[in-house]
């Protein structure tokens, strides 16, 4: 990949991650420490220019989110996704949503993009959120695998486990009410579980304490119709569980 092909891919990254400004030629400027007080100086409470963030406010919790998300655009643990992805998909959506939708991994529009569940299925996907009663802009979405796998094959157990500590991060920081799994592997991955969907689907899962719902991907539904029921059914069974009003329900 060429340096410009590159950087564009970077500024991308950046962007799907909700960074809508780099500084361009600019210095950075640090602050310099306050000067120690000086024998018999009444000024002996050093003050805060500002007040920093609390480590765990959502302020803080989105810069490390950025912070996280430039990091891995040049990760390369994983040698073949390393070298044959266009760019990293980290993930999209506010801090502290009620729901975040895990996928499995990126396929080719989201490699393309930058940005998770952009293409057919990401529209189904779309279409799901907003059956539920929310927007896509209102939940956070992402991939338990970063890059995208050749020819879209499953992931292989060793990439699981190389993208696992970003996952985990990833949502100790956007720190969801929620968590939807899309299709088993998502769900296997996120649960830590070999089971099929069919098992894990119907009941409410547990990822730390975050509640879990595991429901049919997008892109299989887009191939079997008739599961878009038992999608439905598996969304009702969150609504409730979350409180909230089922659309269509009298
Ligand atoms: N399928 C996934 O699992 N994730 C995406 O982002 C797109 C398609």
């Amino acid at each position: 990949m060429d340096l410009a092909r590159q950087l564009k891919a970077h500024l991308e990254a950046l962007r799907a991650a909700g960074v809508e400004f780099v500084p361009v030629g600019e210095r950075l400027v640090f602050a310099r420490p306050a000067p120690e007080p000086r024998a018999g100086s009444s000024r002996s409470i050093p003050m805060a220019a500002e007040p920093a963030a609390a480590p765990d406010s959502p302020d803080s919790r989105r810069r490390e989110l950025t912070v996280l998300a430039q990091s891995i655009t040049s990760c390369n643990r994983c040698p073949e996704l390393f070298s044959t992805r266009t760019q990293t998909v980290f993930g999209v959506g506010p801090i502290d949503p009620a729901i975040c939708f895990v996928g499995e991994a990126p396929g080719a529009d989201e490699d393309a993009k930058g940005e998770p569940f952009v293409g057919r299925a990401g529209q189904l996907l779309d279409k799901i959120i907003a059956a539920c009663g929310f927007a896509r802009q209102d939940v956070y979405i992402c991939n338990t695998i970063k890059c995208r796998p050749p020819n879209n094959r499953t992931p292989s157990p060793a990439e699981r486990d190389s993208c696992r500590d970003y996952f985990d991060r990833q949502i100790a920081l956007v720190r969801p009410q929620y968590i939807v799994c899309l299709g088993a592997t998502a769900a296997q991955n996120v649960l830590g579980t070999t089971q099929g969907i069919n098992r894990l689907r119907g009941s409410m899962h547990r990822f730390g304490d975050i509640p879990v719902l595991c429901t049919f991907h997008p892109a299989y539904l887009l191939r079997d119709e008739t599961k878009k029921k038992e999608c439905w059914d598996d969304m009702k069974l969150l609504l409730k569980v979350m409180g909230r009003p089922i659309p269509g329900a009298k």
